[in-house]
């Protein structure tokens, strides 16, 4: 059904050229469970088309080789290691293990992709999580005594084990800014100077519209009303915001939320999302991710350990903290929110 969708969206290429701007290649990808939008501007056409099917061709293949649960390769990976045996996986995760595992200490554990176990637990690595009552608290608090980590994951050429079979991989937090990094390289490889990819509000730009003027890009709005604000983005540079409230199960009124806290193993609770400006996709999205566990108090010390300076997060009362870099490029569309600005240093 996702690749029958996938067909059609690619068939339906636009392009527009207007007398006085130079030509524009839009075009749709479904993947990751998302509608993946990459806008060229200024190529000839047949270079552009080139690039995005090659990028078309690298997503499909990411997402099969990438994903946590459903059958493939690192699901594969994953039970092999919870079963205390080795497993072979392919070349392309190689990179991500190593990348998250300095991510992972850099943010003092608080984005964990070995925390698959404990997702697993809360019923989120699932298409649509159940809804129903929590795990128990002894099954929370043995995963939090397991103290899975990429530490304990060990690489010999393709070969993948852990001394820890709790360790459960998910790049979920992640995946999308390394694969949004993987297609700006490959477009750049390609000759393509002005270029966005934009998965689902999380994107990745180079370069300037029309060659002439930065992008103008939204920042999701918390309660998923639209767009809560504007930033201009022009020379290469990702915007990637982690939301705590699109996916969530509930039990008598309570929501629990897909971002987990490792040191608890609870649902996070107080933050609503958190945007990252970075020149790099994929920390862009795992310092979403990260800041959102660092929660209202701890989000300074996280992004100043992952060398941020333009980060934001909204608190559950709507109160947007933000540091002067992040408050600079923003235009608030609507009624401007309450600004508790902060210097990270
Ligand atoms: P979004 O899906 O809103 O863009 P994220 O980039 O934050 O959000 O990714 C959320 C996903 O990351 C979750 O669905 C889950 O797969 C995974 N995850 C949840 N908590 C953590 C964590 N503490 N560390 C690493 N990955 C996490
Ligand atoms: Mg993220």
């Amino acid at each position: 059904m996702k690749r029958l969708a996938l067909i059609l969206l690619s068939l339906t290429l636009v392009a527009c050229s207007g007398d006085d701007s130079p030509q524009r290649i839009h075009q749709q990808i479904y993947v990751f469970g998302t509608l993946v939008d990459i806008t060229i501007d200024g190529a000839e056409r047949e270079r552009a088309e080139a690039a995005i099917s090659a990028i078309d061709a690298d997503f499909q293949r990411m997402h099969r080789e990438w994903h946590a649960w459903k059958p493939g390769p690192l699901s594969a990976a994953n039970q092999a290691i919870a079963a205390g045996k080795s497993a072979v996986i392919p070349d392309s995760l190689i990179p991500i293990i190593e990348h998250s595992r300095g991510l992972e200490t850099r943010s003092e554990g608080l984005f964990n992709p070995a925390i698959g176990g404990l997702l697993q637990l809360w019923g989120f690595q699932a298409d649509t999580p159940p809804n129903g009552p929590p795990p128990s608290p002894e099954s929370i608090a043995r995963w939090v005594d397991s103290g899975p980590s990429m530490a304990q994951v060990h690489l010999d050429g393709n070969a993948i084990s852990s001394s820890n079979p709790a360790v459960q991989l998910d790049f979920g937090a992640f995946a999308k800014g390394y694969a949004v990094d993987l297609a700006i390289e490959r477009l750049q490889e390609m000759g393509i100077a002005n270029a966005i990819v934009n998965a689902g509000g999380d994107l990745r730009a180079i370069g300037r519209a029309a060659g002439q003027r930065p992008w103008r890009v939204g920042v999701r709005h918390p309660q998923g009303k639209g767009v809560l604000a504007a930033i201009e983005v022009s020379g290469d540079e990702a915007v990637f915001t982690s939301g705590n409230y699109e996916r969530y199960r509930e039990h008598e009124g309570v929501r629990y939320m897909h971002i987990l806290d490792p040191r608890s193993g609870m649902p996070v609770q107080g933050v609503t999302t958190v945007t990252v400006l970075h020149e790099n996709g994929a920390l862009a999205d795992a310092a979403a991710t990260a800041l959102v566990v660092a929660g209202v108090e701890g989000w300074p010390h996280i992004a100043k350990r992952l060398g941020l300076k333009a980060a934001m997060l909204v608190d559950e009362e709507g109160i947007v903290h933000l540091t002067p870099a992040m408050h600079e490029r923003l235009s608030f569309e609507g009624e401007p929110p309450t600004l508790d600005i902060v210097e990270l240093d």
